[in-house]
Order: C-alpha cells, then structure tokens, then sequence
C-alpha cells in the first residue's frame, strides 16, 4: 500500500442535509486527512468540465444540472490506499445497492442524488485534484 491522494465532492443533496461534518467525521475515522477544501458552486461550464467523461451518458443533462442546484464542498483527501478506501466508504453508485454503513447508504436518496463523488483511479484522481486545487492550496501531512 502507499500514500495516496483522491477528491471528494460532498454533492449538493447532502450539503443541503447539512452532513458535512458527519461525512467528514467518516474520512477521519478511516484514517484519511483533509489536505484541501472548498465549499463552491460550480458554474454550468465546470460541472461539464468535470463530468465531461460522462458527456454521451443519457444522465448527462441531470447530473450536470444536479451538480449545480446548489453549493458543493471539495476535498482532496490524503492517506494509505485512499482512491480504494474512499470508494468502499462511499458505497456503490446506486445507493439502493450501497451497503449497510457506507456514506450512499446513510445519506443518498437516488442514483442522481448520491450525496458523493470519489476518483476512480490514480490518473483521474491527479487530474480531479488539480482541477479544484494549485498545488500551493495542498496542505499534505
Ligand atoms: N449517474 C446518474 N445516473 C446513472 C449513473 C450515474 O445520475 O444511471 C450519476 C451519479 O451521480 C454518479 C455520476 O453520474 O455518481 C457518475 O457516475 P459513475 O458511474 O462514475 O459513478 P460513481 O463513480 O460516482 O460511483
């Protein structure tokens, strides 16, 4: 295992539940450290910027107009194994199918409103992390 890097996004549903902190509270509990962090609502031309992997996707448009229904809060999470160990704490996409515990379980209504994002791999978490952060806003301890 090694020290790695990924980005989180708390979504916009679970902003307005006002979770943030207990999201947050689970990264910490796992072992993973806030490194970075901004709360910010993306323009129409970010979210696409983001998102664009998913631009062919028939959920584009709503997950595009879901990702800007509101303020969002950005992190980039540090520690052993954390693309992995964000995942299995997120659940999967569809919260129906999350387990028990996992943050999409707890906090998410539907597969649109899915309370989180995570990088997938060590590439998009690289490129995800320098979208929303310079390095000079990285605080890695
Ligand atoms: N999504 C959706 N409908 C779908 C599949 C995905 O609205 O049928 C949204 C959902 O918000 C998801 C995001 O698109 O989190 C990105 O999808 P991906 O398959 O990458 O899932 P994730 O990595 O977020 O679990």
């Amino acid at each position: 295992m090694s020290v790695e890097r990924t980005l989180s996004i708390i979504k916009p549903d679970a902003v307005a539940k006002n979770v943030i902190g207990q999201i947050i509270a689970r990264f910490e509990g796992a072992g993973l450290k806030v490194i970075a962090a901004r709360m910010m609502h993306l323009s129409r031309a970010d979210a696409e910027r983001f998102y664009a992997v998913h631009s062919a996707r028939p959920f584009f448009k709503d997950l595009v107009d879901f990702m800007i229904s509101g303020p969002v809060f950005v992190q980039a999470l540090e520690g052993e194994n954390a693309i992995q160990k964000n995942r299995d704490l997120m659940g999967a996409t569809d919260p129906k199918k999350a387990e028990k515990g996992t943050i999409r379980a707890d906090f998410a209504d539907s597969i649109d409103a899915n309370a989180v994002h995570g990088s997938d791999a060590p590439e998009t978490a690289k490129a995800e992390i320098a979208f929303f952060f310079p390095e000079i806003n990285i605080h890695s301890r």
